[in-house]
């Protein structure tokens, strides 16, 4: 089970924003959409990710005046990006030591897909449910 193994499920698309949104429209997107996390692109390229986190974080560091403000003056640049064959282990360790919730996709160079941690758990429950049902077949028929 990889990476492309969710995106094939959940679907590759991918809501971005550019740096020069403003934090109080980044905050209405991330309420219709249902998000907790958004990719920032400039020019098509990566510019970086934000997150309510960066937000909350920025309101309680500079008050609220903040969401004036634009996202590139919150948002962060080093961004750890996965590739579609990237196992679902490897993805919830780099997640866990990096203590982020979410991962942009790249494939050839192209950014194709946003995994979350909520994917990776989902994805894990499906395996384990997959596992007992074979294991209770198994010693029903055994
Ligand atoms: P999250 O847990 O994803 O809401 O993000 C927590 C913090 O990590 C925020 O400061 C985000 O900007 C940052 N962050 C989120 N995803 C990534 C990522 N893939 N690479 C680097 N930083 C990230």
């Amino acid at each position: 089970m990889n990476v492309n193994t969710i995106l094939h499920v959940k679907g590759r698309e991918v809501i971005s924003v550019s740096p020069d949104t403003i934090i109080l429209e980044l905050t209405k997107i991330f309420t219709e959409n249902k998000i907790g996390s958004i990719v920032v692109l400039e020019n098509g390229r990566l510019a970086g990710i934000v997150s309510e986190r960066d937000v909350v974080r920025a309101i309680s560091q500079q008050g609220p005046e903040v969401l004036n403000e634009t996202v590139n003056s919150i948002m962060t640049s080093d961004v750890v990006t996965c590739g579609g064959g990237d196992t679902i282990d490897q993805i919830m360790s780099i997640m866990t030591s990096g203590r982020f919730r979410h991962m942009p996709v790249i494939e050839d160079g192209h950014l194709s897909g946003i995994i979350s941690i909520g994917d990776v758990v989902q994805q894990r429950i499906a395996e384990a449910e997959l596992e007992a049902s074979a294991m209770r077949s198994y010693i029903a028929t055994g």
